[in-house]
């Protein structure tokens, strides 16, 4: 998360829960029969095309074939759904979401860490994911339960087991911060008070990493810094990353400050979170050492909506400017930027903000999805099987009415998600 600005009314936005109806198929995760999905287009995630009249042949959980409709043999028996209008796009990423958290101006994040039944963030969360997944995104990779333990891990599992619907999760776990860094903070000082990720230091750091992993985590979450400066040490850092790296997991760095930044990239991780005070040697720096940037716009707004800001009409907020700068001298240097909103921290269902963000801030239409596909999958270790659409790879396919590739607002139109090869339908 990163840590809320204390907090005034910001309206939510109307989103419905959608009913599922399951389609093939109605029982197990195999599709009975193959399916051909038949757009306008399709943007598979290889390049910053869109290629008009090429279809998608998808045998159980896979593709089996893409191409141009003259070209794709359509198998035998085969159940065609025609999307006129629409896109093909790989399922859609969000890089750094939290799933136990639900927007700040329904409750202060102190307030859901400390006095929110974990039974019931884990009931809310059900619905967090439901959201999500109507929004086109099927793979989440959720950056700490801040304060809600192992949740993540047992979500997960019922989400695979096909328990509940919802996106794909890569999980973090309780997340790891240096001690008296996190929150909630500010209590009088003779009380302990429980935090929202697990505290550690020094050489106490491997065990920690270690037994996180042992727990289920995918990635593991540090926060390399907060608003007094950088926390961790650098070799701090580097210990977190080796003993990670030594079970493959990647590591994950909360940082906004310069400093904070430098020592998570010259430590080895994998990428750095939010990061507004990045500047172009920083991010030079990322890229020659292959850290991407996840710069979470959608948060940034979002506090400057709850502090009265009215997008569009106010001016930015120095946070969001900060940021907008910081995006400038990101895609200038050529790091690698990946899709991540911070979701929790605002509404769930509201993912398709954070693409609208970074196209506003300068990238192409094109440059944002690829962001939130193959560019995002690659970055957090699943650029081989998902984040294209492409033969062998997941099914996993979004279908958007109108063009993102030149409107980026589609993104908000979903006509149809599957995921594995089973269509879900907000009705
Ligand atoms: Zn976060």
């Amino acid at each position: 998360m990163l840590r809320p600005d204390y907090l005034i009314l910001w309206a939510v936005l109307g989103l419905v829960a959608p009913t599922w109806g399951r389609q093939a198929p109605a029982r197990g995760d195999e599709p009975i029969k193959p399916v051909v999905l038949r757009a306008d287009r399709v943007f598979d995630g290889t390049s910053t095309e869109a290629h008009p009249g090429w279809l998608v042949v998808i045998r159980g959980k896979e593709v089996a074939a893409v191409g141009p409709a003259a070209e794709v043999a359509v198998p035998e028996g085969s159940e065609v759904i025609d999307l006129p209008g629409t896109t093909l796009v790989p399922r859609l990423i969000d890089a750094h979401s939290h799933i136990l958290l639900h927007d700040y101006s329904e409750a202060a994040w102190d307030d859901q860490v400390l006095k929110e039944p974990l039974a019931l963030r884990v009931c809310r969360a059900t619905n967090h994911l439901k959201l999500d997944l109507a929004a086109g995104f099927t793979t989440l990779r959720d950056l700490g339960t801040e304060g809600a333990g192992y949740a993540d891990v047992g979500i997960k599992r019922a989400v695979e087991q096909g328990i509940v619907p919802g996106p794909r999760l890569l999980v973090a776990t309780r997340a790891i911060v240096a001690t008296k860094t996190y929150a909630p903070s500010a209590f009088a000082p003779e009380w302990d008070i429980p935090q929202g990720a697990e505290e550690a230091d020094g050489d106490a750091l491997r065990a920690v990493v270690r037994d996180q992993i042992g727990r289920g985590a995918d990635v593991v979450k540090i926060y390399a810094d907060n608003a007094r400066g950088a926390t961790f040490s650098e070799s701090e850092i580097r210990l977190v990353v080796e003993t990670a790296r030594s079970q493959g997991r990647p590591v994950a760095a909360h940082a906004s400050s310069a400093e904070g930044m430098r020592r998570s990239a010259l430590a080895g991780v994998a990428t750095i979170e939010h990061g507004n005070d990045g500047d172009a040697a920083i991010f030079r720096m990322m890229k020659e050492r292959n850290v991407a940037w996840c710069p979470t716009l959608t948060v940034f707004e979002s506090i400057a909506r709850r502090s009265g800001s009215k997008a569009g009409t106010d001016p930015e907020s120095a946070r969001l400017r900060k940021a907008r700068v910081a995006f400038r001298a990101a895609l200038d240097s050529g790091v690698t930027i990946i899709n991540g909103s911070d979701v929790g921290a605002f509404t769930h269902g509201e993912l398709a903000r954070e693409l609208e963000l970074m196209v506003d801030f300068g990238m192409t239409p094109s440059q944002s999805l690829l962001a939130a596909t193959s560019v995002a999958a690659e970055a957090i270790g699943i650029g081989d099987r998902v984040g294209r659409i492409k033969p062998r790879f997941v099914a996993d396919l979004v279908a958007l009415e109108g063009d993102p590739t030149h409107d980026i607002h589609a993104v908000r139109k979903v006509r149809l998600v599957m995921k594995a090869g089973a269509v879900f339908r907000g009705q």
